[in-house]
């Protein structure tokens, strides 16, 4: 099989692989059939991720199997696995879990303690998982881990449920729960923060308001219903939820200073950059800050559950759907959220 490997700044192609085979019958084998770069990939592919630094504790250094986020087809199923079928489509979390251990059951999937720490797909750490843009992949705990697409689902549209779209889902909904008709600002760059708004539009946030340096990104955030603006100056003071999705720690001080007393700031996180934030702004308006990878497989049926309802539209926020053998070629280009597709899977 082929697997997409990123070799260098810009730069993936396919090489070969050996096809993944089952090694324990709680196992499954998929074809992604609809798979998407995560925001994180375009700092991926533009080298930010590999540039060693002494504050960054891991790099990812070329090259390794790309991608992880994805819908996938069962193909193979070990002789334990009940939940899924071979034929099923499939959501694959980003990250592997075991769904027993204590920080599973604890809903920490992205801190499972029976697989090396950080394992994911997509990225060479806690040992080598392969990539979600390859034409088969393992999954070594398939009734944990493999949330079955709903029927009537378009997997173009959920391509991003394994990550980006869950993750917005968290950063936002939990949140407007706790406090309704809230007023969000979304400081993002990507397929994130879009999300973000059309999920907080649809539960009832009062206003939302989208800051991003992209026109494009503008016009469709306004599509979602917010409101729009190219920087944060001057300082919007005044929401009760901030989310940051940009990597950019100057960012992040922005959107902390940005908020109402005791207001709440969520961070997408992969600041691959250091940076100062205003600790003593925050600690006089009193803010609560999360900055954490995503134990997303805790929450895919609530985001899910979210999409049935038919209050959001995730698939406004994909820009291009390409075919799956174009990815070496079309990959790297700086498009919003590719969906790329495989007719034969
Ligand atoms: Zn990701
Ligand atoms: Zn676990």
């Amino acid at each position: 099989m082929r697997e997409l490997t990123y070799v260098a700044r810009r730069t993936v192609e396919w090489r070969e692989a050996p096809d993944p085979r089952l090694q324990g019958d709680g196992e499954a084998i998929v074809a992604p059939v609809a798979a998407t770069p995560c925001d994180v990939d375009s700092a991926i592919l533009a080298g930010h991720a590999t540039r060693r630094q002494p504050h960054m504790q891991y790099s990812v250094d070329p090259p390794f199997a790309l991608g992880h986020e994805c819908v996938a087809r069962v193909v193979e199923t070990g002789d334990a696995v009940t939940t899924v079928r071979p034929g099923d489509l499939v959501v694959v979390p980003w990250s592997i879990n075991c769904g027993s251990c204590g920080r599973c059951r604890a809903g920490l999937t992205a801190h499972c303690e029976a697989v090396p720490y950080m394992t994911m797909y997509g990225a060479p750490i806690g040992g080598s998982w392969g990539g979600l843009f390859s034409d088969l992949v393992r999954v070594p705990y398939a009734d944990a881990m493999l949330v079955p697409l709903p029927t009537g689902f378009d997997p173009v549209a959920m391509a991003s449920a394994g990550d980006n779209w869950s993750l917005a889902w968290r950063l936002v909904a939990p949140h407007l729960r706790a406090r309704p008709g809230a007023r969000v600002l979304v400081v993002a760059r990507g397929s994130i923060g879009l999300y973000v708004c059309d999920i907080a539009r649809a539960l009832g946030a009062r206003e939302v308001r989208y800051v991003d340096p992209e026109p494009a990104h503008r016009e469709l955030a306004r599509a979602l219903g917010a409101a729009t603006a190219e920087s944060l100056e001057p300082l919007p003071r005044g929401f009760d939820i901030a989310v940051e999705a940009t990597g950019r720690v100057d960012q992040l001080a922005l959107a902390v200073k940005s908020l109402a007393p005791e207001g709440v700031c969520e961070s997408a996180g992969n600041h691959f950059r250091p940076g100062e934030l205003p600790l003593l702004d925050m600690y006089l308006t009193g803010v609560t800050l999360r900055i954490a990878r995503d134990n997303v497989r805790a929450h895919i049926p609530d985001a899910l559950e979210l999409a049935a309802s038919g209050r959001v539209s995730p698939e406004k926020v994909v820009s291009h759907v390409i075919d799956w053998e174009d990815l070496p070629h079309a990959l790297p280009q700086k498009h919003l959220k590719p969906v790329f597709v495989r007719s034969d899977a």
